[in-house]
């Protein structure tokens, strides 16, 4: 164990599950292209692989994603957290995951209609030609609720670490891992009156 504690980051969008080079990756995501590699080289990157950790707290609908690991420079070290809502791909990431990921940092970008090409896919399953620009860029299908396209792009870092120790917890048993305790007692417990 390090003399200094590690502070917590939750300054992050949230976290990507994505099937690719042939492992599932866990991305937390950024918008800055030059925060996330800045992150990478100063804290990421001087990560010991063995020693990297990822737990989920779920609660309820909602989950903690948390992170951390034993740095080669303990004084720059930082551990990520995150709540947030359970989702489709969390569930696929839980079921097929394994027991191993690839870690990466992710670029996330929304897209308005102007800047997308006409068969860039909405939110809404509907592509960018219909959207209707003179009506607040409203999706054109009648069944379609979409009053607005909003499509988003996610990037991956190239580099990347590998992590198998990964651990789907419950709050009730949190008591019985350092970093989930730890997490939960530093962002949840202690400011709960
Ligand atoms: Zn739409
Ligand atoms: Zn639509």
């Amino acid at each position: 164990m390090s003399q200094f504690p590690t502070p917590w980051s939750d300054d992050f969008i949230g976290v990507a599950y994505r099937y690719f080079d042939l492992r599932m990756n866990v991305v937390p995501l950024y918008r800055e292209r030059k925060t996330a590699v800045n992150l990478w080289h100063d804290t990421i990157n001087l990560w010991n692989d063995h020693s990297i950790k990822i737990r989920f707290v779920e609660t309820g609908d909602n989950y903690w994603f948390i992170m951390g690991a034993d740095s080669r420079n303990p004084q720059t070290n930082i551990s990520f957290f995150k709540v947030l809502p359970k989702s489709e791909n969390y569930e696929r990431f839980k079921k097929g995951h394994e027991g191993e990921a690839y870690l990466r940092l992710g670029i996330y970008s929304e897209k308005t209609l102007k800047d997308s090409k006409k068969d860039a896919l909405c939110n809404c399953g509907h592509a960018a030609e219909d959207h209707d620009k003179n009506d607040n860029d409203a999706c054109l299908y009648e069944i379609c609720k979409c009053k607005k396209f909003d499509s988003f792009q996610v990037r991956l870092l190239k580099k990347k670490k590998t992590v198998t120790n990964i651990a789907f917890l419950d709050e009730k048993n949190v008591k019985d891992d350092a970093l989930a305790w730890n997490c939960l007692n530093a962002n949840k417990y202690s400011k709960q009156e």
